[in-house]
Order: structure tokens, then C-alpha cells, then sequence
């Protein structure tokens, strides 16, 4: 975080008044959540958390990292693997600012590197998030774990915060962003995705979940843009997919990749002129020498590197 307090506040205050009339994503509900929830994302003003842990299955730079899982999203996708806590928001459970900066305290002195907030996606969460943050020391290092189906005014709020961009680039055309159920998925992530690379002192790192069916539709495509605008950024393919909720009987989308769509696209991906390209969230070459705020940290004796890959799917 970079911040000074007193912006940090003045931010906190915008960000209460656009809940009144939430435009806080793309989704542009214009609900008033201060008197419940009402918008797509159904929350309120609260953080509703299902699950917190140091993750050490994150990209390489990132372990360990304190995983927040928020509730809900902005995204409806149809292979989500957090689907009840996306759907049904209310099966979190709530906490105050001072509990979640607490918790994040505690990770940290457990030997976290940074926060790492994610859902759903954290976006929808955007008040809770600051209000517990303007409780935690200036130098906690911000990962923000998203859709990034975000409208231009929530990227300006976290400008200053955000330490590490981390984020979904799932879809190559609108007409597969519907499969997380909005309709102007390319017009809404591309330039938020230009925002995050040029945004001063974060970093950003991309996510590309290999889809089985959506090599030439959605993974060429999105490679080649970010191989376009993004070249200087930590691009990491993953393979990993796995069908889950909906995706199950998805004549598509119901079945993992196979070995040669997973040899098809990793090789493609590796002709790209990526500067730090990984594959399943480990570098494919030593990337060059850029540190990151958190390479200072000692890494605790649990951090085997035995823990899951990233979770893939999730996004609601
Ligand atoms: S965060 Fe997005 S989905 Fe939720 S109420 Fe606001 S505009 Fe709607």
C-alpha cells in the first residue's frame, strides 16, 4: 500500500457513497446496499468470508500468501468451483474491519507474504476491504486476486493499494464471457487489464485457464493480446481445469483438457514473446531480476510447496 492515511480515508468515504448507488462493477446495479443486499452480487455492506489460509499452491512469487475468500460475485460462471458461496453470499461468515485486519496481522506473523483477497472476486467487497486495511501497517503488501469485471471508478479507488494485480483473463470474444453470464466481457477487461499494467508501483500478474473446446476461440486470442499489451507482465497458463457446478454436463465443458490440448497450448503460449511466462503457476524460466515488495520474507519450514495448485475455476 502507498497511501497516505488521510487519502486512504477520503477513498473509504467515496467508496461508502457509491454503495448507494452501486456501480462498483460492470454489472452497474444502481442498488442502495446499505439497507441489504439487492444488486447481482447480493451483499450488503459487510465482508462475508468462507475460508482464510496461508496459500502456498499460488504463483511462485506470491507463497505464501493469506488467501481471504469472499463471498459472492459479480460473474456467474457456469464452472465455478466455489458456486454455493458465489450464489448464496450468506453462508459466509461476517466480519467486523477489526476482526479481518486482525486476521490478517495474525497471517502475516505467521509468516504470510501478503494479502491475498479473492471470492468470488474481491471487487464486490470493496468497502469492507478498505475499511479493514486503513487498520493494517502501510507496508502490507496488497495481492488482488480478480475478474476484474470492474467499472473505471473502482480501479481508481484501489490505485495507491494494490500491490499485485492478479488476474482472470478467461475469454477471447463476448460470446464466451457468457459462460460467466455478462455480455461485454472484452470490452470491460481489456482496458481494465491496460489500467493494471500501467498502474505505478504494482505489478501485474495473468492468469490464462486453459478451457477444453476454447483453444482457438478463447486461448489464442487472449495470448496473443497479452502477448500485444501485456509482454512485460507474469502471464501464467494453466491447465488445471476442472469441471465443476454447471460445467458437469456442459456438452464442452463437462470434461478436463486433454494431454495434447495441454501440449497444443503450452507450446503455443511458449512461442509468444512473453518476458516472465509460467505455466501452472510455476516460472518456465528464472524471470528476471525485479523483486517484488515481499521477497524479504522468510518463508516458514511448513512451506513445502506440497499444498494444490490455484484454484482455476473459481470466479463465480
Ligand atoms: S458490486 Fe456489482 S453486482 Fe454488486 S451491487 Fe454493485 S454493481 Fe451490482
Amino acid at each position: 500500500m502507498r497511501l497516505s492515511p488521510e487519502l486512504f480515508r477520503q477513498r473509504i468515504e467515496a467508496v461508502r457513497t457509491e454503495y448507494l448507488h452501486c456501480r462498483l462493477c460492470s454489472r452497474r446495479c444502481g442498488v442502495d446496499r446499505t439497507v441489504g443486499p439487492a444488486g447481482v452480487c447480493q451483499l450488503g455492506t459487510s465482508a462475508l468470508c468462507y475460508k482464510e489460509f496461508i496459500h502456498y499452491g499460488e504463483e511462485e512469487h506470491l507463497v505464501p500468501s493469506h488467501t481471504v475468500y469472499l463471498s459472492g460475485c459479480s460473474f456467474r460462471c457456469i464452472f465455478c468451483s466455489d458456486d454455493a458461496h458465489v450464489r448464496k453470499p450468506s453462508l459466509g461468515t461476517e466480519l467486523s474491519a477489526n476482526q479481518l485486519a486482525w486476521l490478517i496481522q495474525k497471517r502475516r506473523l505467521e509468516g504470510a507474504r501478503n494479502v491475498n483477497f479473492v471470492g468470488g472476486t474481491p471487487d464486490v467487497h470493496l468497502l469492507a476491504i478498505l475499511e479493514a486495511l486503513a487498520l493494517c501497517p502501510s507496508d502490507t503488501t496488497v495481492v488482488w486476486n480478480s475478474n476484474l469485471y470492474m467499472s473505471a471508478d473502482s480501479l481508481e479507488y484501489l490505485r495507491g493499494i494494490v500491490d499485485v494485480w492478479l488476474i482472470d483473463l478467461k475469454f477471447g470474444n463476448n460470446q464466451c464471457g457468457r459462460l460467466s453470464g455478462v455480455t461485454d466481457y472484452l470490452s470491460v477487461l481489456r482496458p481494465a487489464l491496460q489500467y493494471c499494467a500501467t498502474d505505478p508501483g504494482s505489478e501485474l500478474t495473468v492468469r490464462h485457464l486453459l478451457m477444453p473446446g476454447h483453444f482457438d476461440c478463447c486461448t489464442v486470442p487472449s495470448l496473443d493480446w497479452a502477448a500485444r499489451h501485456l509482454a512485460d507482465a507474469t502471464i501464467n497458463l494453466m491447465t488445471t481445469y476442472i469441471p465443476f457446478a454447471k460445467a458437469q454436463k456442459h456438452p464442452v465443458l463437462g470434461r478436463r483438457a486433454t494431454a495434447l490440448e495441454v501440449e497444443i497450448a503450452t507450446s503455443y503460449f511458449l512461442s509468444l514473446p512473453f518476458q516472465r511466462p509460467m505455466v501452472n503457476g510455476r516460472f518456465v524460466r528464472q524471470p528476471s531480476s525485479r523483486t517484488t515488495k515481499t521477497e524479504h520474507v522468510i518463508l516458514p519450514e511448513t512451506a513445502t510447496g506440497q499444498a494444490p495448485r490455484p484454484d482455476p475455476n473459481r470466479r463465480g
